[in-house]
């Protein structure tokens, strides 16, 4: 191993770069979990949570001692019973890893999907709401950089009596998202996301709905670990139920100040500038928008079709030697899309103008950094 980590260009759909000043917190001296410091700490998490959320002020939101699926698993543990209906949108790989677990925790999965490359369609959940307990939905679905309608699919559930849970992982921090005014009742993220925190924490919201549902169980989630109430004792009543990792909830606390001193439009607005000049400096080399629909685009993963005979694995090869990470297709858009990540630290025109460079590089073309450059909007003074 070399002794010293040469600057990496991270630009995959997650992990992003920490943050500054989540890597600052992270070396703050251990506390215990139980420690009066860190129950303020994670109040104030919990605060912040609330407004990146947009929840209620009574809503429970807490973080999760692991990534972004054990948000995801936690939902199915604990509101899920075995028989229960659930209806899964799944339009991609996440959305299918939810009707997994779903079905792991014993429920009789209905799925709704799209094809490759396209939003879940309101009318087809409609369709199939009779006797659904809940709808779970990946609101971008990372696989294929689609944004799939959550407020209009929302609004039939809510009318249903279902409980609606939601992926935020792509969209929370970084794209509107309204938990309250939708009328979600479980939203999960991960912390290496959107807020460019350490990967190990899945930040999550409870309705209250959720809670009762939870409460009306027959038996208990055979998931003692994200147990609502075992999350409910230590995060409200400040008992110990598991031994929590304080340095993660340092860097986290840290990651989402800084996304909420920011401005959640503000950080909305830089996905938009950074992703439109990309793909200004792109099309001209033959890269055109995967997903047709501009409706159904997920600003945050921009998936973008090769051109005709592009050397997918040795133009990523040669950006790797360079250190700069860029994440392709999966399964059947392998070799035929590049997914560039837009999330948290990644969106930036720095670490692009990088990519820009290697590329006229690498492909013995001029004028990539330039349109880059041009395309984004010039800084206010
Ligand atoms: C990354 C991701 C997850 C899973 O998160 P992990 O942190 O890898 O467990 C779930 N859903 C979506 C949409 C994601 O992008």
């Amino acid at each position: 191993m070399p002794d010293a980590t040469p600057e990496h260009t991270l630009l995959t759909p997650g992990p992003t770069p920490i943050h500054p000043r989540a890597m600052q917190a992270l070396t703050r001296p251990m506390l215990g979990h139980m420690d009066p410091e860190v129950f303020a700490l994670n109040r104030e998490i919990q605060a912040d949570l609330r407004v990146m959320y947009g929840t209620e002020e009574s809503t429970f939101t807490a973080l999760l001692a692991g990534t972004g699926s054990l948000g995801m698993e936690a939902s199915f543990a604990n509101l899920v019973e075995a028989g229960d209906e659930v209806l899964v949108c799944a339009n991609g790989s996440f959305g299918r890893r939810m009707a997994e677990m779903a079905a792991r925790y014993g429920a009789r999965v209905r799925l709704v999907t799209a094809p490759l490359g396209e939003a879940i369609n309101p009318d087809a959940v409609a369709a199939h709401l009779d006797g659904v307990r809940m709808v779970a939905v990946v609101h971008g679905e990372t696989s294929t950089g689609v944004l799939n309608p959550v407020p209009e699919i929302a609004r039939l559930v809510r009318q249903s009596g279902a409980l609606l849970t939601v992926d935020a992982v792509t969209t929370a921090g970084m794209e509107p998202f309204h938990m309250a005014e939708w009328g979600v009742d479980f939203a999960y993220t991960g912390a290496q996301k959107c807020l460019s925190a350490p990967p190990g924490l899945a930040p999550v919201a409870i309705s209250e709905r959720a809670f009762a549902r939870f409460a009306a169980r027959r038996a208990p989630t055979p998931l003692w670990y994200c147990d609502f109430e075992g999350l409910r004792d230590y995060w409200e009543d400040h008992s110990y139920h598991h031994t929590v990792p304080v340095n993660l909830h340092y860097a986290l606390h840290a990651a989402l100040r800084a996304a909420l001193d920011e401005g959640l439009e503000n950080r909305q607005r830089r996905v938009q500038e950074v992703g439109a000049a990309i793909q200004t400096a792109l099309a001209p080399l033959g890269f055109t928008s995967y997903v047709r629909r501009p409706e159904d685009r997920l600003p945050t993963v921009l998936a973008l079709r090769l051109p005709e005979g592009f050397d997918d694995a040795g133009v990523r090869t040669a950006l790797r030697e360079r250190h700069i990470s860029v994440t392709g297709g999966l399964g059947p858009t392998a070799g035929l899309i590049w997914r560039l990540g837009l999330m948290g630290e990644t969106a930036r025109p720095a670490p692009y103008l990088t990519l820009m460079h290697a590329l006229e590089d690498i492909l013995g073309e001029r004028g990539l950094a330039g349109r880059f450059q041009d395309a984004l909007a010039p800084v206010p003074a």
